[in-house]
Parts: structure tokens; sequence; C-alpha cells
């Protein structure tokens, strides 16, 4: 083998497979410390986040280059996970490699009064990536479904009708040519007990410490109830769900970074044609 580059040839199992909800990966029985299709250590997966996120920033630039040309081609990639999962740092170590001007980045936290006016979709629907871009949602809709059912924010009756309104709002999405990249992040309640724990030790983490993170650790089961019908009920053939271990967060990075390889790869992208003619502006440019 080369000794520059790892390739994935590490990976037994591709992620699309390893990773795709099913029964392979129930949440009850999820070991968040597994990593599932990787052969490698940490050391071995930090060298190839390093590598292969070079090959999801060239992939993006040509998304990009098409979008300006007028491609309505999109991206998204869906976070969504308990407190602590590293949905952050998913974002900052993954979607990081990329050219940020190409980077459509948003963050769904309780919805303001005038969010709450309107239909649970509104907000996301003002958020989606326009053409070009690799949209990133920190949390999404699906919270609409997590938090929403397990703290009775709204009644059962509300809540159960929102899988098939995401099934639907979702295949209009990608009717118009965006590709969803569906991620369950999953910790184990240790693991989280320990990121707490640091985000109230170090000074530069206590901004990320939210004293409410701990009182929904008492209702992880009905969390992961909630979370096994959202992945039974939603992942669909055009917008599936990849279940992530997340307790290793080297293997959640470079897990996240294959699959976004793998959506960017299966759009067949080609440089844009130039709209000029390349040898009059030779000629022009060379005369000026
Ligand atoms: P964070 O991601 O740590 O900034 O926290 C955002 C908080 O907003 C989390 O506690 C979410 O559960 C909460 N949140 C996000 N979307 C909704 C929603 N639709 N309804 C209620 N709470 C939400
Ligand atoms: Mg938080």
């Amino acid at each position: 083998m080369d000794d520059d580059t790892t390739d994935a040839m590490p990976w037994h199992t591709p992620v699309i497979e390893a990773l795709r909800a099913g029964d392979h990966n129930r949440v009850a029985d999820l070991d968040a410390n597994g990593t599932p299709g990787f052969d490698g250590d940490k050391a071995l997966g930090e060298r190839l986040l390093e590598e292969r996120g070079g090959v999801l920033s060239d992939l993006q630039e040509m998304l990009y280059a098409c979008g300006r040309t007028g491609d309505n081609r999109a991206v998204l990639l869906i976070l969504q996970g308990m407190d602590t999962a590293g949905k952050g740092g998913m974002v900052r170590h993954v979607v990081g490699h990329v050219d940020p001007q190409g980077v459509d980045h948003a963050a769904f936290g309780v919805p303001s009064p005038e969010e709450k006016r309107h239909h649970f979709l509104w907000r996301i629907a003002k958020a989606l990536p326009r053409g070009g871009q690799l949209g990133v949602f920190d949390r999404s809709h699906y919270e609409d479904v997590l938090v929403a059912r397990v703290r009775n924010l709204v009644p059962e009756s509300v809540w159960s009708k929102r899988y098939d309104e995401i099934n639907q709002f979702e295949h209009e999405i990608v009717g118009t040519g965006t590709v969803l990249v569906k991620v369950a992040m999953f910790v184990s309640l240790d693991e989280q007990k320990k990121r707490l724990r640091e985000r109230l030790e170090r000074r530069d983490k206590h901004w990320k410490y939210n004293p409410n993170d701990v009182s929904e650790r008492p209702l992880w089961p009905a969390y992961q109830d909630a979370y096994q019908d959202m992945l039974d009920k939603t992942s669909t053939d055009y917008a599936p769900w990849y279940v992530v271990p997340c307790d290793r967060k080297w293997y959640s990075r470079i897990a996240v970074t294959e699959l976004l390889i793998e959506a960017l790869e299966g759009l067949d992208l080609d440089w844009p044609a130039p709209t000029f003619d390349i040898e009059v502006e030779k000629r022009r440019l060379a005369e000026s």
C-alpha cells in the first residue's frame, strides 16, 4: 500500500451499509463506543480525517462551482443527537475542511415566539441550502418529534402526525435536487456524564454547559424510544438515516466525512463548462 495515502482501506464495510438505520443497530442495543465498519485505531482515524477531508473539500468545491453556474443541486447534512454527542465538533472538524463560502449552516434551538406561531416546518424550509451549497443543520425538524414528544410540548395527536409530514416534506426537498444526509449521533449515558463534567471543570467550556442538559438525563429511556421511532418512521429510500456511535469522536468524524463524500460522489459532478470561448479569451489576455 502507498505510504502517503490510506485511502478508504481500513473500512471493511462501506459506511452507508455499516451505519444505515435498521435491525442491526437498534438504539437500545447500540454500542456508542463501537466503530462499525472500521478496523483502524484512533491514530489511523485522525490521519484519515485529514486525508479524506481533502477529498471532501475538492468535491464540495465542484458542487459550489456548479451552483455558481446555475445548477440547483445541494447537499444537506442533518445532525441530530443528544447534548454532548458532538454536533458542534462535527461542524468544526468535518465541515471545517471545506471552504466556508459554500457552507450554509443553521442551528435550531427552542423556537422563538414568531416560529411558534408557524407550522413546525416553516423555519426549516427557510433555512434549506441553495443550489451549490453544503447545508448543515445542527438539530432540525426532528426536535419536533423528539424533545416535543418526550417533554409533552404538544399532544400525541399532533406529534404522531409529524412523521408523515416530515417524510412528505423531505420527499419534496429531494425532488428539487438536494441530497439529505441524516445523521443520528449517539453518545452513551456515561460518556455524556464525562463530557458534561468537563464542561463544568474547564473555564473554556463553561459556556457550553446548560443546567437543562442534566434534567434530560433521567429521560434517557424516553428519548431512546423517541429516537427509535424517528428512525423507524422516517428512514426512507430517498432520505435514509445513518446511526453513528459517538463516544469516540475520531470515529464519528471519519464516518460522517465518508457519508458526505458518498453523497457528493453520488451527484456525479463535473467542473462546469466555460460560458466563454477559451481561445478568444487567451488571445485577448495576451494582447492586453
Ligand atoms: P443547543 O443545541 O445545545 O444550543 O440547545 C438547543 C435546545 O433547543 C435543545 O435543548 C433542544 O432540545 C431545543 N430545541 C430545539 N428545537 C426545538 C423544538 N422544536 N422545540 C423545543 N425545543 C427545541
Ligand atoms: Mg447544548
